[in-house]
């Protein structure tokens, strides 16, 4: 399961996450996966659309249509 490093668009704080083929629809792509900043001072969700490698093409600071999990953070 890769590791992917990226910043929480609410709080700016970086963020680790893993994600999986298995994560996303592979229908579509960008694909959108919801991720939750696991921290006491954010806890918010966004949503991080992924290429067909997992990488984070780009993100949006709501909850978007078409995700079909939510992958909370790690420390
Ligand atoms: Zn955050």
């Amino acid at each position: 399961m890769p590791l992917r490093f990226n910043y929480c668009p609410h709080c700016k704080g970086r963020i680790i996450f893993r994600i999986d083929i298995q994560d996303i629809n592979t229908s579509i792509y960008p694909a959108p996966v919801y991720i939750f900043h696991k921290d006491d001072s954010c806890n918010r969700l966004s949503t991080f659309y992924v290429d067909s490698k997992l990488r984070v093409s780009y993100k949006e600071i709501d909850k978007k249509p078409g995700g079909q999990k939510t992958l909370e953070t790690i420390q």
